[in-house]
């Protein structure tokens, strides 16, 4: 045999050769064969639980493709698949999306696989712990009826799974019973239906009258959202103007058509207050998807989408892998944000792979930012995408004005980070009895911890990297791979004793500088190690918004999405740190974060201003912010990008190559380098020393591979990686659309 299928695969009951391929979510080459024993009618997309070594394995029984049948295992060889499981089989278009990433990311299908089943109790076959249900007549043996287990035929109905627990409970019976009645052919264990906490969001739930402006928009997407058919739309508007109520009327009119919606957010995390929003709009909350849902949550909303009960899920980028039988809506909000990019295992960039899985699911997607990526304002310049735009606040809020304080000229204290002007306009706000909001992108208390006797720098001894202090914690921590230490007592270098000294803020040096100017004022500290988890996020912002806070001090995580109506300043401590290194997005990154940061400032009545502390005001992206005019900054990225074909005006992809052993590396990079593909239009740079040379304990180079936006980068790289014998110390990571380099 050669493992060919005879054809009609997705038609239900109908048999197919006995031989079947069963993906697993393992990272090997490609799927498995097995034999498919008599009682089994298995079709494509079915989950299955085969053996594998001395196990049990759930794998999808995979459509067969002739390059992975060169080695065909003989029939008499193959082992059989054990058992079908109770869950919809995988639909065509999420098996075509999980070819598709593995084939675009040059990663082992099964490992894509394993993100579409990062659920694997979900699928085991039903335990008795789950439930059961009656097995009806049938088979040949008359079981024996004793008083126990006729107490639990009475207390089940046909047809309907109960949980084992509650069987046990109403017949009196031990659930050693039950388990005996199923070995006897009276139960058969079941899946119990859904518990009924994802009830169906209410288009028709009467939300917020919308503006003209976002009506018009609304009613452009939601033609989009009911047209059954493959559309992107990119929906821009000034932070504030409302973008979230246009979208949100999108996903009515997606559910109205009976189909399943999806909405990516960067930091689901930390969006409490998104949704409020949602439960306003729709009078139930949606079912989320992300790494902090665990557990029985997590194996029942995985479920639930499969069998079409859950309408609308928010979740983070792994949610695009879910089971949705019907999807008709992606929205991926804040399009622009690299959260959207994994960078371990499989290195994709889910608001790309959003795209492809609602061309696959014939979906509208829907990119929404205030500050569009320069990749999709250029698809949507082209018209490769719709574009819509709301040119104005919600409400008739203004936007914050914008201005500079020029460190040069206006120097703060020694060992002091806040100047004399923001320290004024902080004043005078809290006069005002107004929020006042200080951002600085850097947790801790300082990046930098120097010797003044011997210049001696603290470094990770894992990473190239500085230890970042964490005062409050009286620990020393690298925030690349999780090394902590306590703070020495001496300098490890010369032994000089009260020598080590505290270089540059972080938002914990900031607090402590408000805390000595403003003792009265109530402060809170937003950073990811100081509010882990959703639960605080909420409550922090609940207390702002209810004033019970007066300066808020921040790093990203404040940066996005929240609505805080009394905040009227926001200070930028240090508005240049984005923009130092190599990379070639971080003028693009930095406009990006400073504007949407200057957008939490004047949401409501009271006129919001910013300032942006710098040494370089004259700087393209400092001109930008002040001036607001994003657009003629985002002309220019593209001017300075499109000669030399970098991205989006041509296409990249980084190998990375990692050992332990620095000689190694550098070896494998050298023969790398030797066998680059070249070519008209194909270009490769490097190697050289990766931005983080060394990464928890590996060191890493880099090559980076070029080329001409029609020529496609996986087949160069396919053959450039056959061409170079790895060893196997040492791990070469594909990364096609590097976000950072
Ligand atoms: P964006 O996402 O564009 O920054 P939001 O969608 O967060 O803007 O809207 C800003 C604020 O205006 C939010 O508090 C939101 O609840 C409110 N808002 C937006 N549209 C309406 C509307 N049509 N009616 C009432 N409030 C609205
Ligand atoms: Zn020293
Ligand atoms: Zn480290």
């Amino acid at each position: 045999g050669t493992g060919k299928h005879c054809g009609k695969r997705d038609t239900p009951g109908v048999a197919i050769s006995p031989r079947v391929k069963v993906l697993l979510p393992l990272p090997l080459a490609g799927a498995y064969d097995y034999r498919s024993s008599v009682p089994l009618s298995l079709k494509s997309g079915d989950f299955v639980a085969v053996p594998l070594n001395q196990r049990d394995m759930i794998g999808v029984v995979w459509d067969s493709s002739p390059e992975q049948d060169i080695v065909p295992v003989p029939d008499h060889r193959l082992r059989p698949v054990t058992a079908t499981l109770p869950v919809p089989p995988m639909t065509p278009s999420l098996r075509r999306f999980i070819d598709w990433v593995a084939a675009y990311t040059l990663s082992p299908p099964g490992a894509v696989l394993r993100m579409a089943m990062s659920v694997p109790a979900a699928l085991e076959p039903p335990t008795p712990q789950a439930g059961w249900i009656l097995a009806g007549p049938g088979g040949n043996s008359q079981p024996r009826i004793t008083p126990e287990r006729a107490r639990v035929l009475a207390v089940m109905r046909p047809g309907e799974p109960m949980a084992g627990a509650r069987i046990a409970e109403a017949a009196k019976v031990s659930t050693g019973v039950l388990r005996g009645m199923a070995e006897a052919g009276l139960l058969r264990p079941a899946l119990l239906p859904l518990a009924s906490r994802f009830a169906r969001p209410d288009p028709e739930h009467p939300g917020p009258a919308l503006g003209p402006e976002q009506a018009a928009a609304a009613s452009a997407l939601s033609a989009r959202a009911a047209a059954r058919a493959f559309s992107v739309t990119l929906l821009t508007g000034v932070t504030g103007s409302g973008k979230t109520e246009v979208y949100l009327d999108a996903v009515a009119e997606c559910l109205r058509q009976g189909r399943q919606a999806l909405v990516l957010l960067p930091e689901i995390a930390l969006s409490a207050q998104w949704l409020d929003r949602f439960r306003a709009r729709f009078g139930v909350a949606p079912a989320l998807w992300h790494s902090e849902v665990g557990g029985r949550t997590r194996r029942e909303t995985w479920r639930a989408v499969a069998e079409g009960q859950a309408p609308v899920v928010v979740g983070a980028r792994s949610a695009l892998f879910l089971p949705f039988p019907d999807l008709g809506l992606i929205v991926v909000d804040e399009e622009h944000e690299t959260a959207f990019k994994q960078e371990d295992g499989v290195v994709y960039h889910a608001r790309d792979m959003a795209v492809v899985r609602a061309r696959l699911a014939e979906a509208a997607c829907v990119l929404v930012s205030a500050t569009p990526s320069l990749e999709t304002l250029t698809n949507a310049q082209t018209g490769r995408y719709h574009a819509l735009h709301l040119p104005r606040r919600h409400g008739g809020a203004t936007l914050p004005e914008v201005a500079m304080i020029d460190l040069r000229e206006a120097p703060p204290e020694r060992g002091r980070f806040l100047s004399p002007p923001l320290i004024a306009a902080v004043e005078a706000a809290l006069g005002r009895g107004e929020q006042a909001m200080l951002f600085l992108n850097r947790r801790g208390y300082a990046p930098l911890t120097l010797c003044r006797h011997c210049g001696h720098r603290l470094r990770c001894p894992n990473c190239t990297a500085w230890l970042v202090e964490h005062r409050a914690q009286r620990r020393l921590q690298c925030h690349h791979c999780g090394h902590a230490e306590s703070p020495p007592a001496e300098c490890p270098e010369c032994g000089s004793a009260h020598s080590l000294t505290a270089v540059g803020p972080g938002v914990e040096r900031v607090q402590e500088e408000v805390a000595s100017l403003w003792p009265e004022a109530r402060r809170i500290v937003m950073a990811s190690d100081t509010m882990p988890g959703p639960a605080a996020a909420a409550a922090a912002a609940q207390a702002i918004q209810d004033r019970a806070v007066d300066l808020i001090i921040g790093t990203q995580i404040v940066a996005k999405g929240w609505h805080f109506p009394h905040l009227t300043l926001v200070g930028v401590v240090d508005a240049d740190l984005g923009l130092a290194g190599g990379d070639l997005r971080a003028a693009e990154r930095t406009v990006q974060l400073l504007h949407q940061v200057a957008g939490r400032a004047g949401r409501a009545e009271a006129p919001g201003r910013v300032l942006l502390q710098s040494y370089s005001p004259e700087h393209p992206v400092m001109k930008a912010l002040v001036s607001g005019d994003l657009d003629a900054f985002m002309a220019e990225e593209a001017a300075m990008r499109r000669p030399g074909h970098w991205p989006p005006f041509g296409r990249l992809a980084a190998l990375i190559v990692s050992s332990e052993d620095e000689r190694e590396a550098d070896r494998t990079a050298r023969d790398l380098g030797l066998a680059a593909p070249g070519g008209e239009g194909v270009q490769v740079l490097g190697p050289a020393p990766a931005p983080l040379a060394l990464l928890r304990g590996r060191h890493r180079r880099r090559l980076l591979l070029k080329t001409r936006r029609d020529i496609a980068v996986q087949p160069l790289l396919r053959e450039w990686l056959a061409r170079v014998e790895v060893p196997n110390s040492v791990r070469v990571q594909v990364d096609v659309d590097p976000v950072a380099f």
